[in-house]
């Protein structure tokens, strides 16, 4: 058996699962080298200074919460952070309201008055109780009722995913809670931070090793089988590794629209207004809220769900994840290599949920010496 030292792995994609698995092999003592077709590391976190100045994340907003204290100490090791709470408002026939919905939105809504009891005694009233809570439409029916899923969860919903509600599963509206209270936060998590100096600068401080090289714009296919590595880590689209052999697993894309608005020293009151009903994006973000930025003018992005383009968002439907199995299988039982990430796994991960599945990928090569 080789020793630990000469051990070496092929990462593919430096997004958040290729990174972290890449330094922490490099720590344990493997040779790493690691690709990303893309011209740039962070993956879909990847940040910039665009041509007027202002740091924006070139594939929408990304923000930063987590509960896992061990996933925020292990991320401090690369940067610092500058605290954020993200708000979002929802545009519903004009009006601007809290979203995630909560008491005020209900007040603002509805011309009421409503306390916490008179909250909760509301949504027991308006809500279509479901024994079994199996799609997205259950989710929101079960708690908040119909009118309040018309107004904020139908539309964007179909907009987001080009499906019903009821055609995706419940995890997917769960996503977001409803609050009797006045909390107006969109995560509630006990870390919620921004990398201080922007998520580029936090993974080039992770891929600063000396057992680590990197080598940009290269797509794994140019070079499949060109390496001799011990490991293969693979962070992309599970499908394409195996050359699709059983049909492609659907992804949801997005378009960005990138605006500057010189001279405009604040767009919106929040960092992302959300657009359930109206336009063809789902929502506006605001970058400067995020970063805490100063600048006299400000850049802001508009997002477009489509079916075609890069894949973002795996598509949580019974029958994609069937699918994803047989893939999985073929995963299982291929020699050395190991699958990991958002696109690897078919998760719809959060960016900590990648942090946590690539430590944990990682320390299973290194205590196995694969
Ligand atoms: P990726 O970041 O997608 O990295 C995979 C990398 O592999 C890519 O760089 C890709 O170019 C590369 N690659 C793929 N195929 C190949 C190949 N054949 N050869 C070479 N390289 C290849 N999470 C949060 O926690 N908070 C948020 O606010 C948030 N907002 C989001 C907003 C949007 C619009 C999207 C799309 C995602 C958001 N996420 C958010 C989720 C977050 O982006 C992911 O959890 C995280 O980036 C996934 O990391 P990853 O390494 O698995 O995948
Ligand atoms: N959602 C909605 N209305 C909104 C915001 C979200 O119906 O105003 C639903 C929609 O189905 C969306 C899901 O809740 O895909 C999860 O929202 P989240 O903001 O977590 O999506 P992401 O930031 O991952 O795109």
């Amino acid at each position: 058996m080789p020793s630990p030292q000469k051990l070496s792995a092929l990462i593919v994609g430096a997004g958040f699962a290729g990174c972290v698995v890449a330094r922490e092999l490099a720590e344990a003592g493997y040779t790493v080298h690691i690709i990303d077709k893309r011209p740039h590391i962070a993956g879909n976190a990847y940040d910039e200074t665009d041509i007027h100045g202002v740091l924006v994340h070139r594939y929408g907003p990304h923000i930063f919460h987590t509960n896992g204290e061990r996933i925020f100490e292990y991320l401090s090791r690369f940067t610092e952070w500058r605290p954020y709470e993200h708000r979002v408002r929802s545009v519903v026939d004009g009006r601007h309201y809290p979203f995630p919905i909560n008491r005020d939105t209900l007040n603002l809504l509805y011309d009421l008055d409503l306390d916490e009891a008179g909250a909760q005694a509301y949504f027991e009233c308006v809500r279509e109780p479901r024994d079994q809570v199996r799609t997205s439409e259950d989710v929101v029916l079960n708690s908040v009722g119909r009118d309040l899923y018309n107004k904020f969860f139908l539309n964007y919903t179909r907009k987001q995913w080009g499906l019903e509600p009821s055609e995706l599963k419940a995890g997917v509206a769960a996503r977001i809670p409803v609050r009797t209270n006045t909390d107006d936060r969109y995560f509630t998590d006990t870390f919620q931070a921004m990398p201080l100096h922007g998520y580029t600068k936090m993974f080039e401080a992770m891929l600063r090793h000396p057992n680590i090289t990197a080598r940009l714009g290269v797509d794994f296919e140019s070079v499949r089988g060109c390496f001799e590595q011990d490991h293969t880590v693979y962070t992309g689209p599970i499908d394409a590794y195996f050359n699709y052999c059983f049909g492609p697993l659907p992804y949801r894309s997005l378009r960005f629209e990138h605006e500057h608005l010189a001279g405009v020293a604040q767009y919106q009151e929040t960092g992302t207004v959300n657009y359930p009903n109206d336009h063809a994006y789902t929502r506006i973000t605001e970058f400067k809220h995020l970063t805490g930025q100063k600048h006299t003018g400000t850049s802001i992005v508009r997002e477009y769900p489509q079916v075609e383009g890069e894949p973002y968002y795996p598509i949580p439907r019974e029958e994609n994840e069937a699918l994803f199995k047989r893939y999985e299988a073929l995963a299982k039982a291929e020699p050395n290599v190991t699958f990991v990430g958002r696109l690897a796994q078919y998760r719809y991960y959060n960016m900590d949920q990648v942090v946590g599945a690539a430590l944990a990928s990682a320390r299973t090569l290194i205590s196995a010496r694969l």
